[in-house]
């Protein structure tokens, strides 16, 4: 049987929702609709860069398939298979705080749910399939450069552990696609590309928000039905209070989500209420960026610079803003402002709990219930601000840090001041930051009594040897660019185990080299894609 007929579409938000009366691609307001039927564009001559082995096997679909060139086509969007039900969502959002109406999938065109091999719903989505009614005056293309980003990005947080999206392939169009970087006046032709992202729901904060901004409430309760129905499936279908229900919920998986954005060192760029999903997942990997360096103030987002409202450690009370925000846009269906309230309450709670767990597990602890334990989990945070210190090794080094008690000062510090940058210029108060540090933590083990070994293992799961760091990606860029997928594939590869030492890849695991330091594509980022 051919792998296409391996799809079995059911598309249950194309069937259950309601469309837009118009069809075509050209841009207009889209009202009374969840989405609008639109086609991808055609492309030249769609190639496979690089392919997800664990999101086909989710897909029941073999590898070697996906690279015929028929499926390839309709990873492009060249195809239209039997059972598909193309498509852009419509939604509305809060860009940088600021309500800014319909934006809706301006460059992302759904090809429908098919059933994962869990029987469970999972809409096919194509970024970069070309134009739909919500472009504005935008192209509803993608370019290599960016599609390399989300591709690599969202499979790197799968195997992290990181709730996410998914992306099945990243294809080249043959096609080129202008792009003004830097929004500095320099547009260059790039290489266009697609990415298949797959979700069991592409739906963000910001679909509600668009009924409820045009006082849709028909749509807007049509819509929130749905979504309790086929994606929560813990809220009765009938429950009178199922909206409070689903706010609640929404607010502890995105709780979740940022706790989880925290233990990796991960930053979002643009947590704009329409890149929030209704499931708690990372969605719409833009200018986002990992922590070499732990700096809570640090974005990449050059659009962002001057506020920097979405800085690596303003992503908790983003997130809580964002979720405000759903929650006015589920008040029409509610009409009472308390357990609104108390919903999103759950939120602090969650996190609060979430962060304590998570924090604890990356010092090796069993808990940080006792305020010295509480304070341990402070001083690290401090410690790793003392001095530039990469925060991925000094979590991992911290458990090699040797807790014998005869064990010298200096030789206990060694394992995490590899993780400083510019050790040698370290001052004598900052080394005894370090070393101290390294006692008290090694001094509260020693109470513990835990085995070394078990302890080392149990910190090594949370605490990743390898992340996508910001230089590694642009250098897979600049190859790919060349026409050389080679370090895409293997850092895809690296990434599908992040937390097991991998012979041979000890440089995958060192300091941000000096030359990225400023460099464009690695520490400084634009919305443009
Ligand atoms: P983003 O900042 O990438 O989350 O995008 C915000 C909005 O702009 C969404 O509605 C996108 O679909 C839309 N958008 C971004 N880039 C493009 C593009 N090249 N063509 C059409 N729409 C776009
Ligand atoms: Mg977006």
């Amino acid at each position: 049987m051919s792998a296409l007929k391996k799809l079995r579409f059911d598309n249950r938000f194309t069937r259950s929702l309601p469309s837009d009366g118009l069809e075509g691609s050209g841009s207009r307001q889209v009202v009374g609709a969840c989405y609008s039927r639109v086609e991808p564009a055609v492309v030249r001559n769609p190639q496979l860069v690089a392919l997800s082995l664990e999101t086909s096997e989710l897909l029941g679909i073999a590898p070697n398939e996906i690279r015929q060139q028929e499926f390839v086509e309709v990873l492009a969007g060249n195809y239209p298979l039997a059972g598909m039900d193309t498509h852009a969502a419509c939604y509305g959002g809060h860009q940088f705080g600021h309500w800014a109406g319909q934006l809706g999938d301006g460059r992302a065109i759904a090809l429908g749910e098919v059933l994962d091999v869990n029987g469970r719903h999972q809409m096919l989505q194509l970024k970069g399939a070309g134009p739909t009614p919500y472009s504005r005056s935008a192209d509803g293309l993608a370019v290599l450069r960016s599609s390399i980003r989300e591709f690599l990005c969202s499979e790197a947080m799968h195997h992290l552990g990181v709730p996410t999206t998914r992306a099945l392939s990243l294809v080249t169009t043959g096609e080129e696609v202008t792009r003004d970087m830097l929004y500095n006046g320099n547009p260059r032709p790039e290489p266009g590309a697609i990415v298949c992202r797959v979700a069991p729901s592409f739906v963000r904060f910001g679909n509600f928000e668009i009924f409820a901004a045009r006082g849709d409430h028909e749509t807007l309760k049509q819509l929130a039905d749905f979504t309790v129905a086929t994606e929560f499936p813990e809220i009765e279908n009938d429950d009178p209070d199922r909206y409070v229900a689903l706010l609640r919920q929404v607010a502890e998986r995105t709780a979740d989500m940022i706790v989880e954005w925290l233990r990796v060192g991960f930053v979002h760029g643009v947590m704009n209420t329409d890149n929030m999903s209704i499931l708690g997942l990372t969605i719409d990997y833009g200018p986002y960026g990992w922590l070499d360096n732990y700096d809570p103030d640090w974005t990449p987002n050059t659009t962002d610079a001057q506020n920097r409202r979405y800085r690596f450690g303003n992503q908790p009370a983003i997130a809580q803003w964002n979720l405000v925000q759903l929650a006015n846009a589920l008040f029409p269906l509610v009409e009472k402002v308390e357990p609104l309230q108390e919903a999103l309450g759950h939120y602090l709670h969650r996190f609060e709990n979430g962060w304590s767990q998570m924090m604890a597990k990356k010092l090796g602890l069993p808990t940080l219930d006792t305020p010295r334990d509480k304070t341990m989990a402070e001083d690290a945070l401090a410690v790793l601000q003392t001095a530039e210190t990469d925060m991925t090794i000094f979590w991992r080094e911290l458990s090699g840090v040797n807790c014998d008690e005869s064990i010298e000062k200096s030789v206990r510090v060694e394992p995490l001041m590899t993780a400083v940058y510019g050790r040698d210029g370290l001052s004598e108060d900052q080394k005894v930051i370090f070393t101290d540090f390294a006692d008290n933590w090694a001094a509260r083990q020693r109470e513990l009594g835990a085995d070394d070994e078990q302890r080392r293992v149990s910190m090594n799961a949370v605490n990743p040897r390898y992340v996508l760091r910001n230089y590694m990606a642009q250098l897979a860029i600049e190859q790919a660019e060349q026409g050389d997928g080679a370090l895409v594939e293997e850092l895809l590869d690296l990434l599908r185990s992040p937390y097991t030492e991998q012979t041979g890849r000890d440089h995958y695991y060192a300091l941000r080299p000096d030359w990225a330091r400023t460099k464009v594509g690695c520490s400084q980022l634009s919305c443009s894609s």
